[in-house]
């Protein structure tokens, strides 16, 4: 069992395998580019990169994941690990504390390593400053003893591949972003794909599933494999106990009703928070931070989690004053739009 130190800063900093997040007993992630579905374009370089990387036999760039939570940057991770035949160190920014921690597991990993670092925006500038040299030059110096008599050592790396996760591709330092010769960004995902990929899982945990099941939990799954999966487990819950263990379209559209999870995917923060930018503040514009204080909700859950969703499928538009609802939230939810009301 591998240990999930995501939210917990007094577990270890590093571990040897993917965090396992929403995987449970049976671990949903693909191991090879060939089933990890979706995100083509990001794939067709990538298999491009490792190839000409294992022709030379070096090892890979270093590459930047970014994309909202949930999308598949973790499991991209172990999938070029694996690609690579090469061994994965998993830590995160936040677990990271001092200098020296970093200067520790740099000088463990083995030639051809990765070195997985998740939510690298939170590494602090001390840490990052010894990621420099590291990832540039593969070496790193230390400083040994202290005041006058204090020498600095330089220590030879050997040659790893940083993988460097984040939601927030703009809160990276650009000295640290330019280390990273490939960078991709991974898209939310087609409901196509979305259903491929509940059809996968769905057949990892033996549950039966016919395809009408599938599309209709991947139309509600907001473009994210780490939602389609999580419905996947509730809606098995529902069709054993009340649909005879078969997740039709029946079963999975009860299911999501009694989940509050709508028809396009949207649950209730969400609702509640297009209908407070329409009720408390006239349609918005309304600033971030006061729409969150207005909801109980954290600024940067919103940012990161509901609105990429949401200006997606055109409910939401951030402009420089602030958030606006659409006039297509005001027609999911049922509430008459002012450009409506002026065009009669
Ligand atoms: P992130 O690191 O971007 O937050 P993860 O890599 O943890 O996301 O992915 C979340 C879950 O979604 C994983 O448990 C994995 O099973 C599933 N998943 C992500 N991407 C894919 C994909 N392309 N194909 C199949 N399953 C995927």
């Amino acid at each position: 069992m591998s240990i999930d130190f995501s939210n917990d800063y007094s577990a270890p900093i590093v571990t040897t395998s993917l965090t396992p997040q929403d995987d449970g007993e049976v671990s949903l992630r693909p191991k090879f580019l060939s089933d990890y579905t979706g995100q083509e374009k990001a794939k067709q370089n990538l298999s491009v990169y490792i190839e000409a990387a294992k022709r030379r036999q070096e090892s890979l760039d270093h590459v930047l994941l970014y994309g909202p939570p949930g999308l598949g940057k973790t499991t991209l991770a172990g999938v070029i690990a694996n690609e690579m035949g090469t061994n994965i160190r998993v830590t995160s920014g936040p677990a990271i504390e001092k200098a020296g921690d970093l200067a520790a597991l740099l000088t463990n990993l083995s030639d051809g390593d990765v070195l997985f670092i998740d939510e690298i925006h939170r590494l602090n500038r001390a840490v990052e400053e010894i990621l420099y040299p590291a990832m540039e030059d593969y070496s790193i110096d230390i400083i040994v003893g202290k005041g006058p008599s204090a020498n600095s050592i330089r220590l030879d790396l050997p040659r790893f591949t940083l993988i460097g996760a984040t939601t927030r591709a703009g809160q990276l330092s650009s000295p640290l972003r330019d280390r990273f010769g490939v960078q991709l960004r991974l898209e939310l995902y087609t409901q196509d794909e979305l259903a491929r990929i509940i059809r996968r899982s769905a057949s990892l945990l033996s549950i039966e599933i016919d395809s009408d099941g599938a599309a209709e939990m991947a139309s509600r799954s907001r473009g994210t494999p780490r939602i389609a999966n999580r419905i996947l487990r509730r809606v098995r819950d529902f069709a054993q106990v009340e649909y005879d263990g078969v997740i039709t379209r029946e079963a999975a559209d009860h299911a999501l009703q009694r989940m509050e999870i709508d028809q396009l995917g949207l649950d209730a923060v969400d609702r509640r928070m297009l209908t407070a930018i329409i009720q408390n503040y006239g349609g918005g514009p309304v600033g971030l931070e006061t729409l969150a204080a207005t909801i109980g909700e954290e600024a940067v859950t919103l940012e990161d989690v509901y609105e990429p969703y949401l200006m997606q499928i055109g409910f939401l538009a951030r402009t420089p004053r602030g958030r606006c609802a659409t006039p297509l939230a005001y027609a999911h939810l049922g509430i008459e739009s002012p450009q409506t009301q002026m065009e009669f």
